[in-house]
């Protein structure tokens, strides 16, 4: 299961001072009233950003590990909230996805980067979607976009404010934003659920 690490720490920042290192689970998520054998489970690695790694607690009663991820850090996707913002920006920048695509992964062939885009929006737009009727005070007059968000929100990057902003809903919030399930896809087979190139990490339970 994934916990927010409230911090306000850069992706670069988390790295260079080891945020994982400050960071705490006083209790045990599944047994707050203690008696369970709750403890510290190391820290594990992931892929990006290079050198980041996340804290780690288990549960032996419970069969379940915690990791505390940090707000920078996006869930179940490599790298950080901010990177993954700056291409969902681009698309909603750009005259069609086709063009974002050739901007943004020009390592890849089209129809991959087509697919990589594609699961980026079909998340963040899930998670968009699901906020407007879940805190319709903020954010009625939105529309599930990231500039429609900015604009309300009155921040560079909405997506790590988001974690702040939505903290409570963030166990039923679809990746990367949120800790909850994959978002139900409309095509049942061959969805982009399935191509999850750069997730990590493998080993969490969530
Ligand atoms: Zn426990």
């Amino acid at each position: 299961m994934q916990i927010r690490y409230a911090t306000n720490l850069s992706a670069e920042q988390y790295v260079q001072q080891q945020g994982w290192q400050a960071a705490t689970l006083s209790h045990c998520p599944l047994h707050p009233l203690g008696g369970c054998r709750f403890c510290k489970n190391g820290n594990y690695s992931r892929k990006l950003p290079d050198g980041a790694k996340i804290a780690r607690w288990y549960c032996a009663d419970g069969h379940m590990s915690f990791s505390l991820l940090p707000d920078c850090l996006a869930s179940r996707l490599s790298g950080s909230l901010i990177e993954v913002e700056d291409v969902l920006t681009e698309i909603e920048n750009s005259p069609s996805q086709e063009a974002a695509a050739d901007n943004i992964r020009i390592d890849i062939m089209l129809p991959g980067a087509l697919r990589w885009l594609r699961r980026r929006i079909f998340l963040v737009k899930a998670s968009l979607s699901m906020l407007i009727k879940l805190l319709p005070g903020l954010f009625a007059d939105c529309n599930p976009s990231i500039l429609s968000f900015r604009s309300v929100l009155n921040v560079d990057y909405v997506l790590p404010e988001l974690r702040q902003v939505a903290g409570s809903y963030l166990p039923v919030l679809p990746p990367p934003l949120g800790f909850g399930p994959l978002p139900e896809a409309k095509k049942s087979k061959k969805s982009c659920r399935q191509h999850s190139t750069g997730t990590d990490p493998p080993s969490i339970r969530c």
